[in-house]
């Protein structure tokens, strides 16, 4: 068991404790709602229309939990687990209360796994199949950089390396191959693990902090054999993990970790911004861009507090709190408005009020008929603005609304955004 205090549920207690049901965690943030048909920011208490399913519901169950006043029985194993993880409540607390309420919802999977009463059925089949195979789709794990073309600028000495992911590597492949794209149009010096591995995000949000740590230990080590100081990835919940999470496992800060993590998008719109990446050809379409709850909200730096709550609960020494401020909001934006021919519409729930996708956290594994609601709902969002496309920067997003629109034969397309960097760059009409 990982022994690490900030990974235990009793920590979180006086979080639980006090919360005193403001339902802050529920609506977006009145000044940028117009209207109540896309108020709420919980994905989950919009699916299921009970306050148990927010997090609001889900401090109760916390403090039952610990308190051994409740089990983890199959109802409330269900409500825990039909949640995105997805930061909004942690971003909507925040505003009036120190609650880590992300910590509170973690650490209580981690605390199912525990008492033998998860990971849930849906999950131990992946988690199963990234132990066996080192992937969550139990593919050859050999061929997780087939996707590579043979024009590809890969250096022997790199600077950074690109963590593809399970996703881009064996599933939306084209995301891999644009965002080299993008790294061989800067001359970036990169090139890829000799044996990446899932991230182990699946086996983290399950619970399974055991087996998500020894995940994060394979790939740090591959990581330093490559000699490389920089991780990109043009997955959000890739760049959730090695950011946040690999040093929470380790229970060192961001700030401690060898290597430093950043988004494609942050890459790109540097390169934009110092005038090393040419966007040359109009891509002519109005689109929105859907900010992925990880890469968003959930992926501050991590610091470890170990310290005891004081008089009022002050923490003693100070705790640097998280807050989902500090999240990858305006490169997206940017590098969109700097593509000719794109008109940028936004969203009611954009930046930190965003709505998750619905998929996040093994929701799309275990509950289908969440993930499809909460998408649909997205897309009527979208719909609502008058675009054509809807462009984010997660392949998991892309895989969700794709599924959700194709299904409802809705006009809308959906891109990942290094598609329409790439056509920016190389104009191959591949859109
Ligand atoms: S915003 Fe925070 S304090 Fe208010 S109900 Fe939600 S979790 Fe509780
Ligand atoms: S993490 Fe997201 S889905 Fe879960 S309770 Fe918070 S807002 Fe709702």
């Amino acid at each position: 068991m990982v022994e690490n205090s900030n990974l235990r549920l009793e920590e979180y207690r006086r979080d639980a404790e006090s919360c005193p049901g403001c339902r802050g965690c529920i609506w977006v943030d009145h000044i940028f709602c117009s209207g109540s048909k896309y108020s709420m920011r919980c994905p989950s208490l919009y699916h299921r229309k009970f306050d148990a399913y927010s997090c609001m519901g889900r401090n109760k169950i916390a403090l039952g939990i610990m308190k051994g006043e409740v089990d983890f029985t199959p109802k409330t194993i269900e409500i825990i687990y039909q949640c995105n993880l997805c930061g909004a409540c942690l971003a909507a607390c925040k505003r009036n209360l120190d609650l880590d309420t992300d910590m509170t919802l973690e650490t209580l999977r981690i605390r199912a796994v525990e008492k033998g009463a998860a990971p849930i059925p849906e999950h131990k089949a992946i988690n199963d199949r990234i132990a066996e195979s080192g992937n969550r789709y139990g593919l050859d794990n050999s061929k997780r950089g087939g996707w590579l073309p043979g024009t590809a600028k890969v250096s022997d000495k790199p600077e950074m390396v690109y963590f593809a992911g399970c996703n881009s590597s064996f599933r939306n492949k084209e995301i891999a191959t644009a965002s080299t794209g993008i790294l061989d149009s800067l001359g970036a010096s990169y090139a890829l693990l000799d044996e990446e591995r899932c991230c182990g995000n699946p086996l983290y949000e399950s619970g399974d902090a055991d087996a998500a740590l020894e995940q994060a230990q394979q790939n740090i080590a591959a990581l330093k054999a490559t000699g490389a100081s920089t991780v990109v990835t043009s997955c959000a919940e890739c760049y959730k993990v090695w950011k946040v999470d690999y040093p929470k496992l380790l229970d060192r800060s961001t700030g401690e970790m060898e290597y430093k993590v950043l988004h494609i998008t942050q890459v790109a719109n540097k390169g934009i911004q110092d005038g090393s990446l040419k966007l040359e050809h109009p891509v002519n379409m109005r689109v929105a861009y859907h900010d992925s709850c990880k890469l968003t909200r959930c992926s501050d730096d991590w610091v470890p507090w170990h310290g005891e709550r004081g008089k009022y609960g002050v923490t003693i020494p100070p705790k640097v709190w998280r807050r989902g401020i500090n999240g990858v909001i305006m490169e997206p934006r940017e590098i969109l408005a700097s593509i000719p021919g794109i008109e940028l519409k936004e969203m009611i729930r954009n930046g930190m009020s965003t709505l998750c996708c619905g998929a996040g956290a093994g929701v799309a594994e275990a509950y289908p008929e969440y993930t499809e609601n909460v998408a649909n709902h997205r897309l009527d969002e979208a719909e609502d603005v008058g675009i054509e496309a809807l462009v984010s920067s997660c392949p998991y997003c892309k895989d969700t609304f794709t599924k959700a629109a194709e299904q409802g034969s809705r006009p809308i397309k959906c891109f990942d955004i290094t598609q329409v960097l790439n056509e920016s760059i190389y104009g191959k009409g591949g859109l």
